[in-house]
């Protein structure tokens, strides 16, 4: 079965490396990392790339996206730590979730770090104690929950009045107002997300400038696409788009731009390799044929939840029929079910021991996977691609 996500050649290198290692595992191309980070700084000649780390937080890919002059969006001391101790520095970094202890905003501060997400007053309060004098920007809620294919809007972010409020809170505590965030959804089909968005900002922007507050950064999130089963627009459609929506709500004034791509940067790059354990019917003449694979909702496939994220999937078995499979994964909990309503055509002749090849899994797997649920380890990683030479 053909892939179409990966060139070619990179999709032969990850086969050759993969043939003799035993599954489940992700194998990474930094080539291809490299190269979507090109692709989105050519999308978005506009913005500061901000890598999400929590995509996926591998030294190698924090190192290759630090190389080519990325900047990084942390969620945590944890990672906080990881790029300090990989000599990023907290000038690149921004802490973009909301949710935070004192303690770990007091060390982020300590360490350097100067710019904040926030999305309510005991947040800001305590940045203000923690962190004083550091920049903040507030997350506002946006719609698009239904159009992204993991939506991240409910939890993060406020109401436009709110966020107007918490600039002001922020300014007279002896904080540096900078800017208005939102994140439209994760893999979020549908670009006049941005366009609402945007124009949210704007509104916020001009309340704020007639209580003589001028805002001066506009950070847009991640939910640009990576490339799976279903079609999507690819990231230059995205850049242009977006470009034309900020024109026209700001005109020449344009503040300054931040994106945060994850999924976008490194999904492409990874193939998580599986293998098939065992193939069943439930009785000697039921339709359905299950598969069950070595990989599973714990195992680092967690965002077939609801059958959300639909992989391109490739296989080694030459031959003509094929048949609609359920795909499972090798836990013991009935949740474990990656695929039953979106059904994947498999060859007829699959069997116990073949590979599966799922595409664009760089993203959101091995960050995801269990530790030891059932004893199973958590995904294995390789990385490939580190000289640069494809
Ligand atoms: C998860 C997250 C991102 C990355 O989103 P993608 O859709 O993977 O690009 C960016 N910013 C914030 C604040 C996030 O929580």
């Amino acid at each position: 079965m053909q892939q179409t996500v990966l060139r070619p050649d990179r999709w032969q290198r990850i086969r050759e490396f993969a043939k003799d290692k035993a599954t489940p595992f992700v194998v990474i191309d930094l080539d291809t990392i490299r190269q979507r980070y090109r692709d989105m700084a050519d999308a978005f000649p506009y913005a500061g790339i901000y890598y999400a780390v929590k995509a996926n937080p591998d030294a190698a890919i924090i190192r290759c996206l630090d190389e080519l002059g990325a900047s990084f969006d942390i969620a945590s001391v944890y990672e906080l730590r990881k790029l300090l101790s990989l000599g990023i520095s907290p000038a690149r970094m921004s802490y973009g979730n909301t949710i935070k202890k004192s303690a770990d905003i007091e060390f982020a501060h300590q360490q350097g770090i100067t710019l904040f997400a926030s999305d309510c007053e005991s947040d800001i309060r305590n940045l203000a104690k923690y962190a004083p004098g550091s920049q903040v920007y507030i997350r506002v809620l946006t719609e698009g929950s239904e159009t992204a294919d993991w939506p991240l809007s409910r939890k993060f972010g406020c109401q436009a009045d709110m966020a107007i409020e918490l600039i002001l809170l922020a300014q007279e505590l002896g904080l540096e107002p900078h800017g208005i965030s939102f994140h439209v959804g994760s893999q979020q089909r549908d670009i006049a997300t941005w366009d609402a968005a945007i124009a949210k900002v704007r509104f916020i922007f001009d309340r704020l400038a007639e209580s003589g507050i001028s805002l001066e950064m506009i950070n847009m999130g991640g939910g640009m696409p990576a490339n799976y089963a279903p079609r999507q627009h690819d990231l230059a459609a995205y850049g242009t788009a977006i470009r034309r929506f900020l024109d026209e709500d700001f005109g020449d004034a344009v503040p300054q731009v931040l994106i945060e791509p994850g999924r976008s940067l490194v999904g492409e790059a990874g193939v998580l390799v599986s293998e098939v354990v065992q193939v069943s019917r439930k009785s000697q003449d039921a339709l359905d044929r299950w598969v069950y694979l070595d990989v599973g909702l714990f195992g680092g496939m967690i965002e077939t939840l609801g059958e959300a994220i639909k992989y391109p999937l490739a296989w080694d078995r030459e031959g003509e029929g094929v048949e609609d499979v359920i795909i499972a994964g090798p836990t013991c909990d009935s949740l474990d079910i990656m695929y039953q309503d979106h059904r994947y055509a498999l060859p007829d002749t699959l069997q116990e021991g073949d590979r599966l090849y799922w595409l664009s899994t760089g993203a959101y797997t091995t960050s995801y996977s269990s530790i030891e649920f059932n004893g199973f380890p958590p995904l294995q990683s390789y990385v490939i691609g580190e000289e640069g030479d494809l």
